[in-house]
């Protein structure tokens, strides 16, 4: 499976945003189309919980925002030592159990340096 992580752009004024608006927050069009945010991001800051949604196993949660030059995401940050200004990149996979269901998307994954 190749998931790619999409963020969505504003065809009047350029803006992406993830996840998707259903108004652009810039000029409140309406008219967006999907793009790749790309595999590599950098880790702008984060926070650990201790006390954990429903469906996550392991504490700490880290949770943290990341920056894909200029695109900010956020969500669940898979290292247990988290720096500010790591490079991170976008992993698709099972993130928690809700009820009977598993919950699918994105973490970021630490890039291995060297
Ligand atoms: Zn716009």
């Amino acid at each position: 499976m190749d998931q790619k992580l999409m963020g969505f752009r504003c065809k009047s004024c350029g803006r992406i945003m993830y996840p998707k608006h259903e108004r652009c927050v810039s000029c409140k069009g309406m008219n967006m189309e999907e793009v790749e945010l790309g595999n590599q991001c950098t880790l702008v800051t984060y926070t650990k919980l201790y006390t954990l949604p429903e469906g996550i196993e392991m504490p700490p949660l880290t949770l943290g925002i990341v920056d894909f030059g200029g695109v900010r995401a956020f969500g669940q940050i898979a290292t247990d030592e988290p720096k500010i200004g790591m490079k991170l990149r976008p992993v698709w996979g099972k993130l928690r159990r809700l009820g009977d269901k598993d919950i699918y998307g994105f973490r970021f994954e630490p890039v291995e340096s060297g």
